[in-house]
């Protein structure tokens, strides 16, 4: 087992990791930028490093500094938390050449997974359904219009390189198609540095079902079931809950096992997720994230196991500690995730902290780095917490949340908490009917 991991992330997952090392006896290592000297996850690493000023592109992005970090502190091993470098196959494989172990997939699976037409030409190959769309990238509009013909209007032009919900335009008529192709393919190329983009057709009241993989990198792999990640603003995940509500026990034995076997296939390991539209009794593949997700513990909750303990043991070479007959659902999970951002627009809202209190009691988690007197930066994300709440059932779960929420005090900015209580009054939320555009559609009935 490693003596010490360096955390190559910030706010409340570098928290969930450090949380995860100590519980191991493992010491922590935590590096930041300039603007979070003050921040929680330094105060609670046994260690820490400044790796450059606040933008992450000099800081948390910055590879040499990070190894320079590892090799000061002694430490043996990188968990990247999500976002940042988590998906950097040049990273992953940077520490392997210096000795360094990336706790997470192989450089080879981040690399086919990265690219999101090699990640579905896997899948398929993988026995994983997929939806329709162009067999590849698509390179001119004559081409565009052949496929969206072939699979119907509407389409929805999806960037290669894409990632965050962004570069994606729906086109409803050939009309429509060249003026979505031309500005996807530009936003594109501004975005992500490459304007290769792809067509699928675009579902019309899917559900966003995604599935927990984990192997052991010799072969062995499990799924943790399914996370319903439907309410989406911008394509941005805001609430999420294990199981899906519209999820029966075959459904998810069936694609659990689709996914977990083509993840014996490739021999993968560590956390993964499969992501799924679900429309109709039939799931198709979107896209695979090969490292820890932002929504994990709802995971976590349902299956009482500690994900990131789980990727630090398959990185030092041990078993899983379960098998898939271990994992067994108990009871029902809901996260809603805390951004510092003022409705209606959700226009970002950094600032100084005044009063924080979490609430708790039964079933409740609070994973958050904030702290009464803390000023949150304005170089990052917006996310400041998740509240996460078990219950035996999906009620109880939802009595539960608003309870939680009525004690969570955050005083000095603003922050998502009061769009929280009024989907809990929602009748559609109470009996989790909704699919990925019914956010949008109520958000502009609101407001
Ligand atoms: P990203 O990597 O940017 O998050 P994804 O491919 O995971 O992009 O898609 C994000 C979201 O966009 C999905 O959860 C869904 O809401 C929407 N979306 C993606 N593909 C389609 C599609 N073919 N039809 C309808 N909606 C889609």
């Amino acid at each position: 087992m490693f003596e010490k991991i360096l955390i190559a992330n910030r706010g409340e997952i570098a928290l969930r990791v450090i949380r995860a090392c100590r519980e191991m006896g493992i010491k922590s290592v935590a590096v930041h930028s300039t603007a979070d000297s003050d921040a929680m996850h330094v105060r609670m690493a046994d260690e820490s490093v400044c790796i450059g000023p606040a933008p992450s592109g000099q800081s948390y992005l910055n590879k040499a500094a990070i190894i320079s970090a590892c090799e000061i502190t002694g430490a043996q091993a990188v968990h990247p938390g999500y976002g940042f470098l988590s998906e950097n196959a040049g990273f992953a494989q940077a520490l392997e050449d210096h000795g360094l172990t990336f706790i997470g997939p192989t450089a080879d699976h981040i690399r086919i997974m990265g690219d999101k037409i090699t990640a579905k030409d896997t899948a398929k190959a993988l026995g994983i359904p997929v939806v329709p769309g162009s067999d590849g990238g698509v390179p001119d509009l004559e081409t565009a219009l052949k496929v969206a013909e072939e699979i119907v209007y509407p389409v929805i032009i999806k960037a290669t390189a894409g990632g965050g919900g962004r570069g994606m335009k729906v086109a409803r008529s050939a009309e429509e198609l060249e003026i979505a192709f031309r500005t996807a393919r530009s936003e594109a190329k501004a975005a992500f540095g490459n304007d290769e983009v792809y067509i699928e057709k675009y579902l019309q009241k899917p559900r966003h079902i995604e599935i927990q993989v984990f192997g052991d990198g010799k072969g062995n792999a499990v799924h943790l079931g399914e996370r319903d990640c439907s309410l989406q603003r911008r394509h941005q995940k805001v609430f999420e809950e294990a199981p899906g509500p519209c999820i029966t026990p075959k459904l998810r034995a069936e694609i659990g096992e689709v996914c977990a076997s083509a993840m014996r296939k490739l021999k993968y390991i560590g956390a993964g997720t499969i992501e799924f539209l679900y429309e109709d009794g039939e799931f198709y593949f979107i896209e695979m994230n090969t490292r820890l997700q932002v929504e994990h513990p709802v995971t976590e909750g349902i299956f009482g196991v500690d994900l990131v303990r789980e990727q630090i043991r398959v990185a030092a070479g041990l078993p899983m500690s379960f098998t898939q007959s271990d994992l067994e659902i108990n009871g029902h999970c809901i996260e809603v995730r805390i951004n510092a951002e003022r409705l209606p627009n959700f226009a970002p809202c950094p600032g100084k902290v005044k009063v924080f209190h979490a609430p708790g009691g039964l079933g409740v988690r609070m994973d958050s780095a904030l702290y009464g007197g803390y000023s949150i930066p304005p170089y990052y994300d917006s996310l400041i917490g998740k509240l996460i709440v078990h219950g035996r059932d999906r009620p109880e779960a939802l009595a539960r949340l608003k309870r939680a929420l009525s004690e969570l005090i955050i005083d000095g900015v603003e922050t998502s908490v009061p769009l929280f209580h009024m989907l809990l009054a929602e009748p559609d939320i109470q009996n989790g009917e909704y699919n990925i555009h019914w956010l949008e559609k109520w958000l502009a009935e609101q407001f």
